[in-house]
């Protein structure tokens, strides 16, 4: 495990074009489109004919970027990052693009996901006399990188030789001087797909950055695959052919938008069906069925059809607040719940409330949220998450707080609907929610729910 247990949430856009010299434009369109993935620092990196600028902050992305900002990022290939992280580890220098120069030339890094043996290889390295700036582990894969990358001709043979060090979770892109390198880890656990526009060569974590900027989509890029564009145009590199793969399938619940398609489902389409599951699993004789905006939205309107319950708009959403989980201490957390959430007393007042959330992670929100709809009138609280009872800590980049922190990992379905005040408590089955992404190409990580990690980790909480 990496010491500093460093959990990220983030995205990566890219961008390679050979006659247009303007791509930072698309890049910033394409995080700004990504922004969900994370809101605490933004970067772009461009390859202006051989010189590697930058500009990367603490922020959203519109804070940082403006025209003069892209105006002097010009070049021919970009890539960007949009990241969050845990407090405690949220400082600039963790920003990204990671921007080195080593003996072979420069190179900028933009990482999505988590080394599971960063600790390991960062210690091994430092024995050896490497210095380190961040505590970021892509700052670890840039290191056995430009170490590895002397003994070969090309950045591809040491990429691959890197690949076959490297633990854990990763959507990788890499600019060089001349190339941009797309790259994902062996079992496909975070997503990244590639598109096309005119003579662009385009990628990023999700498909909903490209509907709205007139991109092509492509296709996914394949668990351990590598994807080189240069002026020769594109090719694609097998790393290693995985024997299973192991996409996120919280990517599906909570983390991506709603209208990106990854691996072959679109995520609107896996939460709503999620919604009917839960129905079939959990029926509830009801007035209304409400959702959580806006992970919850998709299930509840899914779980209103299945049982013929009228859904209502149960919530304003003040869409200023930023996500819940950005607040470091529980006592913001909590007040932050109600700044983003009001309930519509009309719609409440009287009647025998369903209320659907896609998961329950420390209790703290679904609590709230229970007390927010009594506080309006309803009669009773049927709560009714379209995610198992997330019982184990993510070490593959979702950021899930240790275990003694997950209320599942702690206490009796009975007891956390006791805790959050609600009339009834359920919550989708391991299996009904892996039907919901049957159709897709890929088998799932659920090991926040089952605990099976696919690979080591490492953690003594887990032993
Ligand atoms: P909690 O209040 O700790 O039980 O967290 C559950 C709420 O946070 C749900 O409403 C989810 O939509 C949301 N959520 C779940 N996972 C995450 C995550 N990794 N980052 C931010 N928010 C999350």
């Amino acid at each position: 495990m990496f010491d500093d247990k460093l959990k990220e949430e983030c995205g990566v856009f890219g961008v390679y074009n050979n006659n247009e010299f303007d791509t930072s434009r698309l890049t910033y369109y394409g995080l700004f489109a990504l922004q969900h993935r994370g809101q605490e620092s933004a970067g772009i990196a461009v390859n202006n004919k051989g010189t590697i600028l930058y500009r990367k902050e603490m922020g959203m992305v519109s804070e940082i970027f403006d025209d003069v900002v892209l105006d002097y990022l010009k070049g021919h290939s970009a890539i960007g990052h949009v990241r969050y992280s845990t407090t405690g580890e949220s400082y600039a220098e963790n920003a990204q693009p990671l921007v080195i120069k080593y003996t072979k030339g420069h190179m900028a890094i933009a990482h999505n996901g988590n080394i599971t043996n960063a600790g390991k290889i960062k210690k091994e390295l430092e024995e050896q006399g490497t210095i380190f700036q961040t505590t970021s582990d892509t700052e670890v894969i840039a290191a056995l990188l430009s170490r590895i990358r002397i003994k070969y001709s090309t950045i591809e043979d040491a990429l691959r030789e890197v690949m076959t060090i490297i633990k854990g979770a990763y959507s990788l892109l890499i600019m060089t001087p001349n190339k941009l390198i797309a790259a994902r880890d062996p079992l496909g656990m975070r997503p990244l797909v590639i598109g096309k526009k005119e003579d662009s060569y385009v990628f990023s974590s999700e498909s909903c950055a490209f509907d709205s900027l007139g991109i092509k989509f492509i296709r996914d890029v394949e668990p351990g695959e590598m994807i080189v564009v240069n002026n020769e145009g594109i090719k694609s590199i097998q790393t290693e052919v995985p024997k299973k793969s192991a996409s996120c399938i919280f990517e599906y619940i909570y983390f991506a938008r709603p209208d990106s398609i990854m691996d072959g489902i679109e995520v609107y389409s896996a939460r709503y069906q999620a919604g009917i599951v839960l129905a079939k699993e959990h029926p509830v004789e009801a007035d209304v069925v409400v959702g959580v905006p806006d992970s919850g939205l998709a299930a509840a309107h899914g779980f209103a059809h299945a049982l013929g319950i009228k859904y209502v708009g149960g919530f304003m959403k003040n869409r200023y607040v930023g996500r819940t989980f950005i607040q470091p201490s529980q006592e913001m957390r909590e007040l932050g719940v109600h700044m983003k959430l009001n309930p519509i007393r009309s719609q409440i007042e009287g009647k025998r409330v369903v209320m659907i959330d896609d998961s329950l992670v420390r209790g703290t929100t679904s609590k709230k949220i229970v007390n927010l709809l009594k506080a309006a009138g309803a009669k009773e609280v049927h709560v009714r998450i379209s995610s198992p009872p997330v019982k184990h800590s993510c070490y593959f980049g979702i950021d899930t707080p240790e275990r003694k922190n997950l209320i599942a990992g702690n206490m009796s379905i009975d007891g956390i609907k006791d805790l959050i005040g609600a009339d009834s408590l359920g919550y989708i089955s391991n299996e009904g929610l892996l039907s919901t992404c049957k159709d897709g190409k890929r088998d799932y990580c659920m090991a926040c729910f089952n605990g099976k990690y696919p690979m080591d980790v490492d953690d003594e909480e887990e032993k």
